[in-house]
């Protein structure tokens, strides 16, 4: 471990040194759209950072508490090794950006350190370990609570979840009801709901725990039905008014209410500002007209959290949105029609997609849709607030995203551990050779750091709800992890990764979604952790 410390403290001290220099540089983060490239290079390299700590500060409670483990020892000092290694390479090639070459990581022993943790035969000495363990996940989680969620919920995602998940993904089928029901008996909707509201009012790291388990054995059959009960969740105790949260937050943890975030619009993604779905009073009811995009279950969904303009002056940007809880009948199938005896009409048709299989994600048309006044989040006071609450929905969605990028990870870790200790070729099983070791040992740390990341994200929120940088960097960094592993795993298939008959191929296709929502990558780099951390 002193390896590892040595290695971070160097790669802390430069890190502060250069993001001084970014506040600077972008006058304290206003002219970050002047500094583009090097803003992301800045949030990317405070992420890598940020998860190396993690994990490395994982190790140590680890040996704190007496279950020390030499392979998470190895992880976290090749993770540490590895990071600093880029960050000293970026820093070198751009050092006119960055205010200078690096300094304490240039430092002899610093360098010695980082060759040696990040040697290859560490990464092969782990990658024997994932093939003689197949890759389980049984990462020390500190809390018997936890311990206790996630064996119930991989005995569950085992049992319920995996014998259909690969039929849910090829026929593009919808989430059985069955499935929804049993989710809804275990609490799964209602993590976040505090108990007075119905709830289980479990903390952050168990919703965690849950959503990997879930999204291991089917990521949009499964695991991402928790995301969003959680953001219309947190966007209700926010801005609701109690009488909101009395009447929505029960049937929501019940899994009676299942919900749909509409914020994206077919002209409209990133630059949230300018939604211009508009909601137009008309006496006690607000009249909804314009087109939504991407609205992930839809259709399923008893009631859709709608981003609208209220404010019809374009510019009013961000301050002309209100949410709004807009309630609709359950559909199945990838198209619908709902029509209100008033004559409004909404529409919608699900876009086709390679992967994220089994809640379809629409497109929608409102036609002078009509919804309750009551049901403007905050009613008179949420006015005009529907980004800022929607944003506070978004950063408990991250949170959780997290957790569903480390739990396709895990999978397809696996699936892969399996199938090298299976495949022979040349006389041995690809597991046995070099090169295959070192490639499940990076795959393994990897994921070992953003799940540590991501954790450590859920404790930070347990302790202060605001916190948004935390969140979106477990976000970045886990998707991009899953990614990558899954890839690396189907490559370990060779030709079979690329059938529908082996898993790993429906890991990749739905891993690729990650860093698309909730904030595409370069978004999230950009206006949230960039802003969070040069502002
Ligand atoms: C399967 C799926 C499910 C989804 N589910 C939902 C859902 O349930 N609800 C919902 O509301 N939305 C949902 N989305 C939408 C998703 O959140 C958006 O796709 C995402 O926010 C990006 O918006 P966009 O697609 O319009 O891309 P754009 O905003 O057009 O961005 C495209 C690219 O342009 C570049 N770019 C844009 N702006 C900038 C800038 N300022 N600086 C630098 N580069 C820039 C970036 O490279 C970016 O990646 C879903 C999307 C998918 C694919």
């Amino acid at each position: 471990m002193a390896e590892t410390t040595r290695i971070l403290a160097a790669a802390r001290a430069d890190l502060n040194r250069v993001l001084d220099a970014g506040r600077r540089t972008t006058d304290g983060g206003k002219t970050i759209d002047e500094h583009q490239v090097h803003a992301e290079r800045l949030a990317y390299s405070a992420t890598e950072v940020a998860a190396a700590e993690a994990l490395a500060a994982y190790a140590r409670d680890r040996e704190g508490a007496g279950v020390p483990d030499p392979i998470t020892d190895l992880m976290a000092a090749a993770f540490a090794a590895e990071v600093a290694d880029r960050l000293r390479g970026r820093l070198e090639a751009h050092r006119d950006d960055f205010g200078g070459p690096p300094i304490a990581l240039a430092e002899s022993e610093v360098q010695a350190a980082i060759r040696a943790g990040q040697h290859e035969s560490r990464f092969r000495e782990i990658g024997r370990d994932v093939i003689r363990t197949r890759g389980a996940n049984n990462s020390w989680l500190g809390e018997e609570m936890a311990v206790m969620a996630r064996d119930s919920a991989r005995g569950f995602g085992r049992k319920a979840v995996a014998p259909i998940a690969e039929k849910i993904h090829r026929h593009d089928d919808l989430v059985p009801e069955t499935i929804i029901q049993q989710m809804a008996e275990l609490g799964y909707f209602g993590m976040s709901v505090p108990e007075e509201y119905g709830g289980q009012g479990m903390g952050n790291l168990v919703m965690i725990v849950i959503t990997e388990e879930l999204s291991a054995v089917s990521l949009a059959a499964a695991g991402s039905l928790i995301t969003r009960p959680e953001i219309l969740t947190k966007a209700l105790l926010k801005g609701g008014t109690e009488a909101q949260k009395q009447k929505w937050l029960p049937p929501v943890a019940a899994g009676e209410l299942m919900v749909g975030i509409s914020v994206t619009e077919p002209d409209t993604g990133s630059d949230v500002a300018s939604v211009r779905c508009r909601a137009e009073r008309d006496g006690n009811d607000w009249v909804i007209n314009g087109a939504k995009a991407w609205c992930t279950f839809a259709g399923r969904a008893n009631a859709l959290a709608l981003l609208a303009r209220t404010n019809p002056d374009p510019k009013s940007g961000a301050r002309g949105l209100s949410l709004f809880i807009v309630p609709k009948d359950a559909f199945d199938g990838h198209e619908f029609e709902m029509r209100q005896p008033g004559g409004g009409v909404l529409h919608g048709k699900a876009d086709a997609t390679p992967g994220y299989r089994g809640m379809h994600s629409y497109t929608l048309a409102f036609e002078n849709y009509r919804v309750p006044g009551d049901n403007l989040i905050g009613e008179k006071d949420g006015e005009g607030k529907g980004f800022y609450l929607q944003m506070a929905g978004f950063a408990a969605g991250r949170l959780q995203t997290g957790g569903r990028a480390s739990g396709l990870a895990q999978a397809a870790l696996e699936v892969t551990a399996t199938y090298a200790s299976e495949r022979k070729q040349f006389g041995r099983p690809i597991g046995d050779f070099q090169l295959t070791q070192y490639k499940l040992g990076r795959m393994a740390t990897h994921l070992a750091a953003a799940r540590q990341l991501t954790y450590a994200s859920a404790r930070k929120m347990d302790e202060d709800e605001t916190v948004t940088l935390e969140p979106a960097m477990a976000k970045l960094f886990a998707s991009d992890v899953a990614v990558w592993v899954t890839q690396e795993g189907q490559l370990i298939h060779g030709g079979w990764g690329y059938a529908e008959e082996y898993a790993i191929s429906r890991h990749v296709v739905d891993a690729l979604v990650l860093p698309i929502f909730e904030g595409v990558k370069p978004i999230l780099e950009l206006k949230v952790i960039a802003r969070a951390l040069l502002g």
